[in-house]
Parts: C-alpha cells; sequence; structure tokens
C-alpha cells in the first residue's frame, strides 16, 4: 500500500493487485488489533533491533525514518501515540484505522486497485520484468512492478509465499523460511505443568555452548507447548536458523540478587521459617506454583523441612534459581510465527532502490525480504520504509 502511495505521488500510474477481497488482512491482527506500527527510536537503536541483516535498511530508514511515517500517518488522518519502549500505535488503538488511512489515500490519488487478483508469474523480457500475470491469465503490463507477497506466517492472511517461485525462477537467491517470533516448545512434563504462569522480571538467556547468543529481562509465559510471552520471542529470533538440540534457554528467576544474596536471602528464611517445609518457605522467593515444583527439579524432597536442608542442597536451589534450565523440543510452526526469516537474498536487491541487480524493473520489498527484527513496530516499519522506497524508485525509474 505504502508502496503504491510512494510511486504515484512520484507521478507514476499504478496498479495495485491484492489476492484477497480486501487489503491489509495481516496489519489488521497485528499489535493485538492495536497495530504497533513503527517504533520511534533513532536510527541506531532502530537497527540494533534489526537481527537479520540490519545494515541493508540504512538507506530505507533514511528516506523514510519512522518520525516521517509518523507524520505520513497523521497527514492521512490517522493520528498515532508513543508508548512505553517507544511503540508507536494508532490514537484509536484500532488497526484498521491505518489500512483506512492507506486506503483513503490510494483512492485520493487515484490509484488503481484490484482485488481478487492473485498474480501467478511475473512476465520477463531479457533481462526485464515488463509486467505480472494473474491467475486466469489476465496480464497487466508494466515499466515496473514491485513485489510486496510478504513471508509464510498465517497463511490465511493471503501471505503464503507467492513470490519465492518468481524471483528464484529469475536466478535470485532465496532463504528458505522459517519461523521468528514464536513460541518455543518444550518436552519437558515440568514446564507444561506450569501451562498459564506468567513470570515478571526474569532474565531469560540462550546460548549455544558457551556463545551467549540473546539475554534480556523481562516478561514469559508457560503454555501448554512450551514457552511464550515477550521474552521468549525476541530469543527464538536467534534460534530461528539453529537446531533446537544445540541450543539452551536458562532462567535467571532473581536477576536482583546475585547468587551469593540469594544464598543469604534462603539462609535468611531458613533461620526465620526453618519449620516450614521446603515448598511452603521457598512461596516467599517464587510464585506458589514455581515454589512447588522447584524442590523437584533442583531433586530435593519439598516436604522436608527448611531446617533439614543440607547445604549443597541449599546450593543447588540457589544454582537453579538463578539459571533454570528449560529443556527444548523446537520451536513452533512456522505458520504461528509473527515474522518469516529468509526470503530474497539482500544480496541480489540494490539497498538505495530496492531494484533487483539481477532483473530491472524488479523491486522488492517487505517481509518477503530476507530482512526480520524484534518485536516493537520494527517489522512493519522495515515493510513500510522498503516500500516507500521501492515506490519512489520505481516511479523515477531507477
Ligand atoms: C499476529 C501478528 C502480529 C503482528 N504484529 C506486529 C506489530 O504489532 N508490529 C509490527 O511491526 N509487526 C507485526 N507483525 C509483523 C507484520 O505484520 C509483518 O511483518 C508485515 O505485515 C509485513 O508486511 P508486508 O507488506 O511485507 O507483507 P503482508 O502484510 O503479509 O502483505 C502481503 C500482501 O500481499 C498479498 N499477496 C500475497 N501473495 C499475493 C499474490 N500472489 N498476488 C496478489 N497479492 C498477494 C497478501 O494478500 C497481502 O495483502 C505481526 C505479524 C503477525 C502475524
Amino acid at each position: 500500500m505504502l508502496a503504491a502511495i510512494a510511486a504515484r505521488r512520484e507521478g507514476a500510474n499504478v496498479t495495485l493487485l491484492e489476492r484477497n477481497e480486501k487489503l491489509g488482512k495481516k496489519v489488521y491482527i497485528t499489535g493485538k488489533g492495536r497495530c504497533n506500527v513503527t517504533n520511534a527510536c533513532d536510527p541506531d537503536a532502530f537497527q540494533r533491533n534489526v537481527v537479520k541483516n540490519p545494515r541493508f535498511l540504512f538507506s530505507a530508514l533514511s528516506v523514510l525514518p519512522p518520525k516521517a511515517l509518523m507524520d505520513l500517518l497523521e497527514e492521512m488522518g490517522c493520528p498515532v501515540m508513543v508508548e512505553r519502549g517507544d511503540r508507536v500505535f494508532p490514537r484509536s488503538e484500532r488497526a484498521s484505522d491505518v489500512t483506512r488511512a492507506f486506503e483513503n489515500e490510494l483512492r485520493r490519488l487515484g490509484v488503481r486497485v484490484i482485488y481478487n487478483a492473485r498474480v501467478k508469474n511475473l512476465l520477463t523480457q531479457g533481462e526485464r520484468c515488463i509486467g505480472a500475470e494473474l491467475m486466469g491469465g489476465r496480464s497487466f503490463m508494466a515499466d515496473a512492478v514491485i513485489v510486496c507477497t510478504g513471508g509464510q506466517s498465517y497463511v490465511s492472511t493471503g501471505s503464503s509465499g507467492d513470490g519465492w517461485k518468481w524471483l528464484e525462477e529469475l536466478g535470485h537467491t532465496l532463504y528458505p523460511p522459517r519461523p521468528s517470533l514464536v513460541g518455543l516448545m518444550s518436552g519437558a512434563d515440568w514446564v507444561k505443568e506450569l501451562q498459564g504462569l506468567a513470570l515478571k522480571n526474569v532474565r531469560l538467556t540462550l546460548t549455544r555452548g558457551k556463545k551467549k547468543l540473546y539475554s534480556d529481562i523481562g516478561e514469559m509465559l508457560f503454555t501448554h507447548f512450551g514457552v511464550s510471552g515477550p521474552l521468549v520471542l525476541s530469543a527464538s529470533a536467534y534460534a530461528a536458523e539453529l537446531v533446537p538440540s544445540e541450543v539452551t534457554i536458562s532462567l535467571d528467576l532473581k536477576p536482583g540478587l546475585s547468587s551469593e544474596q540469594l544464598d543469604r536471602r534462603l539462609q535468611r528464611d531458613i533461620d526465620e521459617s526453618g519449620k516450614k517445609m521446603l515448598r511452603t518457605l521457598l512461596c516467599g522467593l517464587y510464585p506458589s506454583r514455581l515454589a512447588e515444583l522447584m524442590p523437584a527439579l533442583c531433586g530435593v524432597d519439598g516436604n522436608k523441612t527448611a531446617n533439614d536442608l543440607t547445604r549443597e542442597e541449599r546450593l543447588r536451589l540457589v544454582e537453579n534459581g538463578k539459571g533454570l534450565v528449560i529443556p527444548l523440543a523446537g520451536l513452533c510452526s512456522l505458520n504461528e510465527a509473527i515474522v518469516t526469516r529468509g526470503g530474497v537474498s539482500v544480496k541480489d536487491i540494490n539497498p538505495a532502490t530496492m531494484e533487483s541487480k539481477r532483473i530491472s524493473g524488479l523491486y522488492v520489498a517487505g517481509e518477503f525480504l530476507d530482512v526480520d527484527a524484534l518485536t516493537g513496530g520494527f517489522n512493519l516499519h522495515i515493510a513500510f520504509c522498503t516500500g516507500y522506497l521501492a515506490g519512489s524508485s520505481a516511479a523515477k525509474g531507477n
């Protein structure tokens, strides 16, 4: 939508081909229906939140930085507000208002939007893209074609990976789609027993061997399949291309205390309430459902009185409190992922224009590019800024 708006504003005649009966089906479900439309951070912070190929976005982010998108949305009748973590939402808190603003602008500019128009193939002549052919045979000839078919998650929204085959056949490198920003599965019974338990202010660390891949403090959630919640989604972005058995997730349940401090706290609790059962005593430290399980996870009898705890057992409790390992079985499915890792190799695309380096007149933008980021409005902004750059470059005939 933004690619079409940018191209039209540069004076091109634009036709937008959408396979669905309406625009923005995925936008509609973003941010739990509120659409976290961008992130109002500075460009450096933005790039730090991009997990795959951040440097590719340099030009697109300078052409349409978050502030410019916010202004554009306001101008198109969708005022926005900034929340915790610089997350930007439409002030109405309705994702549909973002799409409505784009639709109004498309209409105002006279962009032709054709619904139920599923592109089957791109049309080329030599090394130039000259149009697109729909399922059913209708063809559209054009000086430039911008492919923004999205990733391969939440297929019911329309992004089913159609572009993969087209670009591959035209000689581009396509990285296979993988789930990112997705829950992590665990086969451990104790993890499933904790289903529904949310932990706040814990540190989650993802490691591969001795290498720390991700570590942050925040919230997570135990679910019927394993773990989810903000920390887990972010961690999944660093595990997307790895073998689950090679990575480990551990939880520091008391990130504000060092191991020594946690040990002293336990000793103090034992001194004060030594006659309590261990699992009852631990309720002072952890949510009760976790406190019930903690002793067994440390190989200690939770029914023994706290006074009977040996030093070695106490140290095991400390060790697990500072690094409770969650056995991982894998990532949840691609279709459930908030974003798809993989897509067109950025090496095949000119970052200053979004034009293919292999086929002239062919532009690519959005999640179809092998670029993805953490949660916080970054992924939509990637789609917006690359779309905007592709649209204006295509119109200028770059
Ligand atoms: C549940 C959920 C919540 C999310 N929340 C956020 C959030 O709050 N903030 C954020 O930044 N990101 C969020 N994201 C990610 C974000 O929605 C995507 O990264 C973004 O929508 C990608 O935009 P896109 O235009 O590249 O692709 P899409 O939004 O997937 O759009 C692709 C379009 O192409 C059309 N299409 C596909 N194939 C064809 C074809 N052959 N012919 C014609 N049309 C075709 C599709 O119908 C669709 O309209 C969320 C994702 C999900 C799944």
